[in-house]
């Protein structure tokens, strides 16, 4: 059978999928009609999309699955005290799942608060990555992932203004990822249709590699990349895509690497942010590693406290590349 198949048939996966599209289909609604955006506590932006779709997957992931906790980015408080955001959160949750009450929506939503660690199992969702290109009319992700004993074991993104095809930009956009450990990731539009292996691209010598960053100069050093860049040699400039869908690029051969290089010191990066682009990439044949070319460890919560950074690539000359971080960073 080939691997599409073995992955589609992965009962645990197609309820995850079915969760991500729902959700994205609330975020494309959402980003329609530009959405206004309130500040959260450490002034980062939040919608009443990100607030939604935390809601239905929170709710489908309850329904299919109510023993298996979930680390989620956002809580309910904003909406308890806010009730006309509670109101326009109910409608878009609406537009998805119709029956759905006030009461539902927050304790859906609150379902998120688990601190994660390493035994057992537990969803992590970020439902809405990239907050700030969703704002802009840019790229973002809903991004879901199933952690067991510290291990990714499932990874789904849900990349709703992804063009299908990268060389026809107004063409066709929106798409799905889904990998599970062992058996492959896959992409599918998000409208229905066929499930296709995704492999990373390893066909460019060293200097033709696409680099892709964040668009967003506080989450990452673009100073820093530029410099790791001349020091590979790389001749093209870098692409910038906001959120998780730089993992499904290099997952499909778009960009043959992702660096997140630390912008200031103490900042720990979030579980959310990573765990579903992980397994994507790992099951399309990259590699990932923190800037000191250690593996992400999933097991100590909602942070990546024991990681610094994120370096991805297609597999081929990781430590070369890691090597040239750390020489930029000055921790060789
Ligand atoms: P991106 O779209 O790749 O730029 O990443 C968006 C994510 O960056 C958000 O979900 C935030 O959790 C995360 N973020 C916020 N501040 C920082 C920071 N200082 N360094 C790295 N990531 C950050
Ligand atoms: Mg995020």
């Amino acid at each position: 059978m080939p691997r599409e198949g073995e992955i589609m048939s992965n009962p645990m996966l197609s309820i995850a999928i079915q969760a991500v599209k729902e959700a994205s289909m609330l975020c494309s609604g959402v980003q329609a009609s530009i959405p206004a955006a309130i500040s959260k506590s450490d002034k980062s932006p939040v919608t009443v999309a990100d607030f939604g779709a935390q809601a239905v997957v929170g709710h489908l992931l309850e329904t299919a699955f109510p023993d298996i906790p979930l680390v989620g980015e956002e809580d309910a408080d904003a909406l308890r005290e806010n009730p006309d955001l509670l109101e326009k959160t109910l409608c878009a949750v609406r537009s998805r799942l119709p029956d759905m009450t006030a009461d539902e929506l927050l304790a859906a939503i609150d379902r998120g608060s688990h601190p994660g660690g390493g035994e057992g199992r537990h969803w992590t969702l970020d439902p809405i990555d990239g907050t700030k290109g969703f704002l802009r009319g840019d790229q973002y992700a809903v991004a879901l992932a199933l952690i067991e004993n510290g291990q990714v074991i499932l990874g789904v993104l849900g990349c709703p203004n992804l063009p299908l095809n990268l060389m026809e930009p107004v063409g066709e956009r929106g798409s799905i990822f889904a990998a599970a450990i062992g058996d492959g990731a896959v992409e599918m539009p998000l409208t229905g249709g066929e499930a296709r292996s995704v492999n990373v691209d390893r066909l460019r010598e060293l200097p033709r590699r696409r680099l892709c960053e964040s668009v967003e100069k506080a989450h990452t050093s673009q100073s820093d990349s530029a410099r790791v860049a001349e020091l590979l040699g790389l001749t093209a400039p870098p692409t910038r895509i906001d959120s998780q869908c730089k993992y499904a690029a290099v997952a499909r051969g778009d960009a043959e690497i992702y660096l997140r290089l630390p912008t200031r010191p103490g900042y720990v990066e979030k579980i959310w942010d990573h765990a579903a682009g992980y397994r994507v990439i790992l099951e399309a044949g990259g590699r990932v590693s923190d800037v000191n070319g250690k593996p992400l460890d999933f097991s100590r919560g909602r942070g990546l406290s024991g990681n610094l950074g994120v370096v991805v690539t297609n597999g081929l000359d990781h430590e070369r590349i890691i090597s040239a971080v750390q020489s930029v960073l000055g921790l060789s």
